[in-house]
């Protein structure tokens, strides 16, 4: 129970998984990012069905056991976590899939290797590297290369630090770096596709919802076609901002992250986080917090407070929400 109310919870666990299927999707045909040369350049969108049986809400994580072998030799592979990146009706709207949307883990020549040179083979995506050491990420390269029909187990649905407020009326300012878009994509699912989210003659929600999203190349961007469509079809609900580091810079010459990016609206951001309404979602690599400060640091010394505190505040008050991993 969250804020009285009730959300499914680890409905299935790593001794009993939900065994469910790889659906076609045909919203996002598997992989969303295109080649750039680096050797970890794939995000997949895949599609699970749960026949119903592993209900979640816009926010959640679900578990996935790949058949390993993992680090340690283990079989089954120990499961590792992915935020859910359809909302609760899944991308059909029959409320009996889920999606993910998942990064690639492969690393050349670093310190780990689980192929030897000569052993890796080309992937679902048709990248390969026969003449190095490679290792393979365990449960995200089982994910990157299903098929349609393919088994998948599932456990969950666990997670209540990214749950969306329930006041229609509430900002929601979302930062994601790569794959923490998933939860943000859920969100604006349900906030500006779904039925469910629909009121007669328009949507349930009445705030504003801004995105700041930050990749390493434009090739990397991911769902910027549902994002063109929702900036389109709702120009005074819904702002898109991306930072694309290796290749924008800011007026200064500096690399263009997520937090320069959002520099760049410092004022009426902080303007808005003063809103009691305004939540703030933040998703993806380990140290985007780090950003925030940096961005937000002078303006609230300016306006006589502390970031660090203010950020405390916020999240005392359910306001600010992190998943980074
Ligand atoms: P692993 O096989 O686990 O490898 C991971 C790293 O371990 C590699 O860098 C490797 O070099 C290193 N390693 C290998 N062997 C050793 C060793 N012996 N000792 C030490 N290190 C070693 N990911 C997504 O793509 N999308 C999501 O939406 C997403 N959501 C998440 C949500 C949450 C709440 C959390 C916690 C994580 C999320 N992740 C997400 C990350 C995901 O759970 C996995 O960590 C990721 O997919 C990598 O898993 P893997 O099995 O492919 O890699």
């Amino acid at each position: 129970v969250v804020h009285g109310k009730e959300i499914p919870w680890n409905l299935f666990t790593p001794k009993a998984p939900y065994q469910g299927k790889v659906i076609e999707n045909d919203v996002h045909p598997q992989t969303l990012t295109e080649d750039t040369g680096d050797a970890n350049w794939e995000t997949t969108h895949v599609t699970f069905d749960h026949g119903g049986n592993v209900p979640y809400i816009e926010g959640q994580s679900i578990g996935v056991i790949a058949p390993g072998p993992d680090k340690k030799g283990e079989k089954p592979a120990r499961i590792r976590l992915y935020s859910i990146a359809s909302s609760a009706v899944g991308d059909n709207q029959n409320s009996k899939t889920v999606s993910l949307c998942v990064k690639r883990v492969v690393e050349v020549d670093g310190t780990h290797a689980n192929r030897e040179v000569g052993e890796d083979k080309p992937d679902k995506a048709g990248t390969a590297f026969p003449d190095n050491k490679v290792y393979r990420g365990v449960c995200s390269n089982h994910i990157c290369d299903m098929s349609p029909g393919d088994d998948v187990m599932i456990t969950g649905p666990t997670g209540a630090e990214m749950l969306l407020p329930e006041d229609p009326e509430a900002n929601i300012i979302m930062l994601a770096t790569g794959t923490g878009i998933a939860p943000m994509r859920a969100y604006c699912r349900l906030l500006f596709h779904d039925d469910a989210g629909a009121s007669d003659g328009g949507r349930k929600f009445k705030g504003l919802a801004w995105l700041f999203m930050g990749v390493p190349y434009s090739k990397s961007l991911l769902y910027d076609d549902e994002h063109q469509d929702y900036k389109k079809n709702y120009p005074s609900q819904f702002k898109y901002d991306y930072a694309v580091s290796r290749e924008q810079k800011n007026a200064a010459g500096q690399k263009m992250y997520i937090q320069t990016k959002m520099a760049e609206y410092a004022d009426e951001l902080w303007e808005l986080m003063q809103d009691e309404k305004t939540h703030v979602y933040m998703c993806g690599l380990k140290g985007m917090e780090s950003g925030m400060a940096e961005c937000f640091g002078p303006i609230a010394e300016k306006a006589g407070k502390d970031w660090a505190e203010f950020a405390k505040a916020m999240k005392k008050a359910d306001r600010y929400h992190v998943e980074v991993y």
